[in-house]
């Protein structure tokens, strides 16, 4: 049986032609890029050459450009180390209230240092707008941070106009670009966005390896200490195997992206049309039109999502419950929640994030068998009420 992947917002395959470069950088090119010689000279080249590939898909310099170990590394950094480096201007934050943990937990971690932080709720699509923005931006405000698309819902906030607010009210605006990048349009320069992060494993590169993009002029305060790397901002021997593999990855989507975008767009649209032609009461999570091509987040109420993601995973076919990060736990999705959810339609909520290996054949089998799952979980839910009821 082949195993049907619909998982991509948690992480990606690494993509064949990004491998390749990896391979080279851990077997053949394995120089220190701080060294003199020739080996430490390669590394140094391949170092600057992925940090402009990076930097490309965002419309940044590459000077602006740093290495992380990842997409949480980079939120962190943007939130703490620019928080604790301007203090002096202020101790209040403003960020989303469906932000990923690693901002949500950086905030948490801000309030314990004693700075002051609101959340702004989203609106009933997972929107944080620019009007709740701006009612949110004190005097006192120093950082706005408010991710670029949700990893849940897949709803794409309107980070240009969020730029022009804190633009105008003079704070600094920083994005969790994480599910955007390389999937959807995103330009620092034209969006006024003055810090970004990235991570290489969401775009079919390896994992623990992203960035932080920090527009000239902005201060960090560093949160590791050692030798010079990385301008100093992230120190440490750089992962040249990683880096040349985001590098290749976002060069890779760049070319890409407009066709891929489509594709998905039509194999989600594809899936939801097949779904919902069959079963009643199945309902969309998110904007019905500003969303992640591949992400289809729907509600089958009646359903224990999990039943059905374990009677899914059975067939070989791979979904997840609210996000990856709180599966495992039996809470309810704060996304969803926030959304206005109730806990048992967010327990009967699924997550299908499409991607670049997935075809027709695949949204096809894959349709078939959750109709057939979605039917025989609700028939036995009606026989369980018929009996307790008897
Ligand atoms: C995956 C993800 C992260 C974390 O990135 P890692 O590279 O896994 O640390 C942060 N934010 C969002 C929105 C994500 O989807």
């Amino acid at each position: 049986m082949k195993r049907i992947y619909f998982d991509h917002s948690a992480t990606t395959q690494v993509d064949p032609r990004v491998a390749e470069v990896v391979r080279e950088y851990l077997l053949d090119k394995f120089g220190n890029p701080s060294s003199f010689h020739s080996f430490g000279r390669e590394t140094r080249e391949a170092l600057e050459n992925a940090r402009m590939q990076v930097a490309e898909l965002l419309n940044c310099s590459p000077d602006e450009l740093h290495f992380t170990s990842g997409g949480t590394e980079a939120d962190n950094l943007a939130l703490i180390g620019y928080s604790l480096k301007n203090r002096a201007h202020g101790d209040h934050i403003v960020i989303g209230s469906i932000e990923h943990p690693a901002v949500l937990k950086s905030a948490v971690e801000l309030e314990n240092r004693g700075f002051k932080v609101s959340r702004v709720a989203a609106n009933r699509y997972g929107e944080i707008t620019p009007d709740a923005v701006s009612a949110a931006i004190e005097d006192s405000t120093i950082l706005v941070s408010v991710m670029h698309v949700n990893n849940e819902i897949g709803t794409v906030n309107d980070v240009g106009a969020i730029g022009a607010v804190c633009c105008k009210r003079g704070v600094t605006f920083h994005t969790d670009a994480v599910q955007s990048y390389g999937k959807v349009t995103i330009d620092v320069r034209a969006m006024n966005i003055d810090m970004a992060s990235v991570s290489s494993h969401k775009i079919y590169g390896p994992k623990g390896i992203g960035a932080l993009y920090v527009r000239n002029g902005i201060e960090v305060q560093p949160l590791t200490f050692g030798g010079h790397q990385e301008a100093g901002i992230r120190v440490g021997t750089e992962n040249l195997p990683g880096i040349v593999g985001l590098g290749e990855a976002a060069a890779i989507c760049k070319a890409e992206m407009e066709n891929e975008a489509e594709k998905l767009i039509a194999l989600r649209q594809l899936l939801h049309q097949r779904i919902t032609d069959e079963l009643e009461n199945v309902s969309l999570n998110g904007h019905p039109s500003k969303r992640l091509p591949g992400n289809l987040n729907l509600t089958f109420h009646g359903v224990e999502g999990e039943a059905l993601l374990m009677a899914l995973d059975l067939e070989g076919i791979a979904v997840s419950s609210g996000s990856a990060c709180s599966s495992g736990s039996k809470d309810p999705s704060h996304v969803l929640s926030s959304i206005g959810l109730s806990d048992e339609e967010a327990h009967s909520t699924l997550r299908m994030t499409l991607g670049r290996e997935n075809t027709i054949e695949d949204i096809e089998r894959a349709a078939a068998v959750i109709i057939n799952k979605v039917r025989s979980l609700r028939e036995m839910a009606g026989i369980h009420t018929e009996i307790q009821s008897a």
